[in-house]
């Protein structure tokens, strides 16, 4: 594996493959690397000839400051987990490679996607996921830019980012990797000590129980009934939601393309997921 630490050096890199017609894959990560991260680079490494990954905890994704200064390090680890990957190249960029000096902060008209669900529990934060996803896949280039479905709004706000800005780089969403007991991996998982992680099990058995009863039980009944759940099990409950999972508006009478989705704190640490219902 190859790592570059500037953008200038990578884009020489990708310019020489480029010529040589390769299809390049992408895989952005702020690092911490578990199997849901390696699931992507595995996906990305079947359809391109060069696989390309990034680590960078972006500060401007950031809403709540405690929760970048908490987030897990885990660098040497991570790239020993992508050498064996056989990943081909990390970018591992510092902030000012990011955002160099004079760096002009865009506005990007994200709609409603920023006033529902994460936007309105994370204000500025898919703002912040757009600037930083803009500007890689601008140094990056990828043909196709792989994601993961447990960020869900996430890959929707890409999307449209992708749309806004007449980026070409195809998006490909990857299944949620869980543990053996259902919890979502996630870097924040670090964070959980092995009794947390067990009662994190909860919002996965919660989608369980929502997907179970979609068709018996009213959608309010299924929120309601879901968030005292949580609540009982000592969450902080954001938000327990059933949408469309192409809209994320109200799900219709028929209740067909439903999505459940979570997000939820646990002594501080804050977990999301999502399951697709029908
Ligand atoms: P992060 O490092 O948390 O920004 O995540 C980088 C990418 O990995 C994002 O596209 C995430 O959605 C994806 N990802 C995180 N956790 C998982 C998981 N458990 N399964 C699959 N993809 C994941």
């Amino acid at each position: 594996m190859i790592l570059f630490k500037t953008a200038h050096q990578l884009n020489s890199y990708i310019g020489q493959h480029k010529e040589k017609d390769k299809r390049l894959g992408f895989v952005p990560t702020m690092g911490a690397l578990h199997k849901g991260h390696l699931s992507l680079i595995d996906r990305a490494k079947t359809e391109n000839n060069i696989t390309v990954c990034s680590i960078f905890i972006n500060p401007t994704q950031f809403n709540n400051p405690e929760d970048f200064k908490r987030y897990p390090v885990t660098i040497e680890n991570d790239i020993e987990q992508l050498i064996a990957s056989e990943c081909d190249v990390l970018f591992l960029p510092d902030e000012t490679e990011i955002y160099p000096a004079g760096f002009k902060k865009r506005v990007y008209s994200l709609g409603k996607l920023e006033t529902i669900l994460e936007g309105y529990y994370r204000p500025g934060h898919f703002q912040g996921v757009c600037q930083v996803v803009d500007r890689l896949l601008h140094i990056v280039q990828p043909d196709t830019l792989y994601l993961g479905q447990k960020d869900y709004q996430q890959t929707m706000v890409i999307s449209t980012l992708t749309n806004l800005t007449g980026n070409k780089t195809k998006i490909v969403v990857v299944p949620t990797l869980r543990e053996k007991n259902g919890l979502a991996m996630s870097s924040r998982n670090l964070r959980l000590t092995h009794t947390q992680q067990e009662r994190a099990t909860t919002i996965y058995k919660t989608l369980v129980t929502l997907k179970n009863n979609l068709h018996t039980t009213s959608i309010s009944v299924l929120e309601a009934v879901a968030s005292e759940g949580l609540e009982k099990a000592g969450f902080k409950v954001d938000y327990v939601a059933i949408k469309n999972a192409k809209t994320l508006e109200a799900v219709t009478e028929s209740k067909s393309g439903a999505m459940a989705l979570i997000a939820a704190t646990i002594d501080g640490i804050r977990l999301i997921d999502n399951m697709l219902l029908n």
